[in-house]
């Protein structure tokens, strides 16, 4: 199907988890998947609707069917961005990475690696020949971690000097010093995966904290070339789960917790800036005011293609977030 402008905002709300109680319901269906989702919020209603909203059964399967096709395009030689935005506890994670060491809780990421290398296997026998790299990063106050990096010491160094974004004159992205990983067979994917959420894990103890507070981007480039027409292709897909966007309470923050606090929510606002900028086709699109935006710079806009996941808890307690979240994304959706 055709994609209405070049984004689109798709919902997805999380079971309740035990001891939780719910405060979102869905008009308009029976089904798992339908188009409006409602909140109540001190007795008043409010409702939105979005090109899709996944409920609370909506299986990592079910999210993956509808997303199969924008994942395809990379391997045409799209640039494709498909982000997951919401409050920490929504789902973002889940949404992206899920477990990949169980096959119904696979997230976007696991199922979009696999789909893509199948297809450029099948599409070997039409002369296609397909050259596959992988990078992932974390950008926490706006420093870049590699996450793929073999050694520990390296994916805490956080020094400034290193990562560098360059773009070269044919919208190619290089960061410097960062591990980028090939991936020739299905079990190069599962191995990637796994060394990614080792370097998670072994970070964990001190970035628990920092990972709700961080954006982690998946970067997968697919350089095809067909030996019987010299026909070429390059695409790129980006899968992002960007840091939680609950509105943090500035008052008594100090030093580093006031600066971390202005990072965040400097780079969530940039990434909307650019993305409001872009829908209204202004002359300067500020790329460069947050290194999230800067690094996606040519995924951006142009004949990109940007899916927008607004994830949401159900939970009584996170409905102002909630409709924070969905404010946001109603802005996102019209764009
Ligand atoms: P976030 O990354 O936005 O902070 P998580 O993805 O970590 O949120 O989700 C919070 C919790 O809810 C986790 O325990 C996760 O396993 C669970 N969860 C999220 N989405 C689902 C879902 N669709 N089905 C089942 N459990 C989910
Ligand atoms: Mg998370």
């Amino acid at each position: 199907p055709e994609l209405k402008g070049n984004i689109r905002v798709f919902c997805r709300v999380r079971p309740l988890l035990s001891n939780e109680s719910g405060a979102v319901s869905y008009p308009n269906n029976g089904e798992n998947i339908g188009r409006g989702v409602e909140l109540m919020h001190n007795t008043q209603s409010y409702s939105f609707a979005f090109d899709k909203v996944f409920d609370h059964s909506a299986s990592q399967e079910d999210v993956f069917t509808e997303i199969s096709q924008l994942v395809q395009s990379a391997l045409d030689g799209y640039k494709v961005c498909i982000f997951a935005y919401g409050q920490t506890g929504s789902g973002k994670t889940h949404t992206m990475m899920g477990n990949p060491e169980f096959n119904d809780q696979k997230g976007l990421i696991p199922r979009s690696l696999e789909q893509i290398f199948q297809t450029s296997q099948c599409l070997m026998s039409q002369g296609w020949k397909y050259k596959m790299q992988a990078s992932m990063l974390e950008i926490y106050n706006e420093t870049i971690r590699d996450l793929l990096a073999t050694s520990r010491t390296s994916i805490q160094d956080g020094a400034a000097s290193k990562y560098n974004i360059k773009h070269d004159a044919n919208g190619n992205t290089q960061v410097s010093d960062l591990t980028i990983v090939d991936v020739r067979s299905i079990n190069e994917v599962s191995s990637l995966l796994k060394r990614a959420a080792q370097s998670r894990s072994v970070g964990k103890t001190q970035m628990n904290e920092e990972s709700s507070r961080s954006h982690c981007v998946f970067t997968l480039r697919i350089f095809g070339v067909n030996e019987g027409t010299d026909q070429q292709v390059q695409g790129v897909l980006n899968l992002i789960d960007l840091a939680g966007s609950e509105r943090l309470n500035k008052s008594g923050a100090t030093g580093d917790r006031l600066k971390e606090t202005q990072a965040i929510n400097k780079s969530l606002s940039c990434l909307s800036d650019v993305i409001f900028s872009i829908a209204k086709k202004e002359e300067h699109i500020p790329f460069r005011n947050s290194k999230l935006t800067y690094l996606l710079q040519p995924c951006l806009g142009g004949d990109s293609k940007t899916l927008m996941f607004v994830n949401l808890s159900p939970e009584v307690s996170s409905t102002s977030e909630s409709i924070c979240s969905l404010r946001f994304a109603a802005r996102v959706n019209s764009c």
